[in-house]
């Protein structure tokens, strides 16, 4: 068996992963890259109106042979770890007949970014997997396991062929609101392991500012509690952990949380997967039409669901007057700074930035609304397990092998693991 990483051995995102046995090849995670050869933050717009041998030759598609439309399929599956771009977000590229594996819940989200974002996956060929349920692909048997993540049902992978077990890792924590199965993989620990693929993406980042999503959630009942105007949480609505510590923040105190017809749908997508998450429809939840999303919607054949939010539509009208009553999940754009012109004194109104901060140093947004009056927190924990929870990991399976992947310090593997075997991108590795 051999493995290759085309991307993903020193940096973070744009992860694709090959292994190879006698019979077959198989893709793991074909995501978008979250930096460029520079380390700057990559930019998708480069994708635009590029042909696949540009893209190649520009590095931003990885080179592997038989994936892509266009040549002879030469690549028995693709499999999809979870639903963040950074592992499924150049799939529209790869040849339409090669099936691809990803669980239900991943399918959901990916169908319903794609209505929202120019970068669509055009999923075509797929078959959804079963937790903990084998699949068969040629003489590779895969067991996906699910993991605690940001991400949405999100699999970590057991691949067994050629008298060898791989696990790859895929992205995973041990503090988010799955907590337990992280709990079960380590006082359960899958045996022997030859590989494993471990994601270290908080390698580097210091600690969490949270210890987990429970503590995010505490901290906002305490801001909520005794707020005095309107809060405005800015996070990712596909971050459905997050979504949850929100609500029943707001829930807590008694608050209602409005929610914008984006956010709607995403919650609305995947209540076949959990009857737990918030719905519209639910009685502390109202929704907000931004006319954006509201023609999206229409636009690709929503309208019956724009209508059905309907019952529990709230109107700019109301939001103002009941402003120290609401929670509202937001995003900085446009469309919002028009709200918030709405809405009079903001004075004393909170915003509560829960994602990782990182992503200010790109844009920060903080300081218009602060001129309005509104006082800024951060408040959050990463989708990512930090050192520590790495190392309880790899000392509950102990691997033959550990190599490292999705992290931007590869170098700091053999200090914190045994047998560590750093590879570079494009590296062919004999198991
Ligand atoms: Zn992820």
């Amino acid at each position: 068996m051999k493995l290759i990483i085309h991307r993903g051995t020193k940096e973070i995102g744009g992860s694709c992963v090959e292994l190879r046995s006698e019979k077959t090849r198989i893709i793991i995670d074909l995501g978008m890259p979250l930096v460029n050869a520079q380390n700057e933050p990559f930019d998708s717009k480069l994708l635009e109106g590029k042909s696949i041998p540009e893209l190649i030759d520009s590095r931003v598609l990885p080179k592997v042979s038989g994936l892509y439309a266009g040549e002879e399929k030469g690549v028995d599956a693709v499999l999809i770890s979870h639903p963040h771009q950074d592992h499924y977000g150049l799939l529209r590229y790869i040849n339409p007949e090669i099936p691809v594996y990803m669980s239900r819940g991943a399918r959901a989200l990916i169908e319903a970014s794609d209505i929202f974002i120019p970068t669509k996956a055009n999923l075509r060929n797929v078959i959804t997997f079963k937790m903990w349920e084998l699949f068969i692909i040629n003489d590779l048997v895969i067991t996906p396991w699910l993991v605690d993540h940001s991400g949405f049902d999100a699999a970590a992978f057991l691949i067994e062929g050629e008298g060898k077990r791989i696990l790859y890792s895929g992205d995973f924590r041990g503090h988010g609101r799955k907590r337990i199965l992280f709990e079960n993989m380590i006082s359960h620990p899958i045996k022997g392991i030859d590989y494993l693929l471990l994601e270290g993406s908080m390698l580097g980042r210091g600690e969490n500012q949270y210890q987990d999503e429970r503590a995010v959630e505490d901290k906002m009942v305490s801001m909520f509690g005794d707020k005095q105007n309107i809060a405005f949480v800015f996070c990712s609505s596909q971050n459905i952990d997050r979504i949850v510590s929100v609500y029943r923040a707001v829930k807590r105190t008694r608050q209602t949380l409005v929610i914008d017809l984006y956010t709607a749908y995403i919650l609305d997508r995947l209540k076949d997967i959990s009857d737990k998450l918030p719905q519209y429809w639910w009685p502390d939840i109202r929704v907000f039409y931004f006319w954006g999303h509201r023609k999206i919607l229409k636009d690709n054949g929503l309208g019956s669901f724009v209508g059905k939010c309907v019952s529990s539509r709230i109107y700019k009208e109301e939001i103002s007057r009941c402003k120290r009553n609401v929670v509202m999940i937001s995003k900085y754009n446009p469309a919002f700074m028009k709200l918030i012109g709405y809405l009079g004194d903001l004075t004393g109104a909170l915003g509560i930035y829960s994602m990782w901060e990182g992503y200010l140093e790109q844009s920060d947004f903080r300081k218009p609304l602060q001129r309005q009056g509104i006082e800024f927190e951060t408040i959050h924990t990463s989708g990512h397990a930090p050192e520590r929870d790495l190392e309880r990991l790899v000392k509950a399976f102990n691997p033959k092998c550990v190599v490292p992947i999705h992290t931007f310090q590869p170098q700091t593997y053999p200090s914190l693991f045994p047998n560590v075997h750093i590879l570079n991108d494009g590296e062919e590795f004999v198991l």
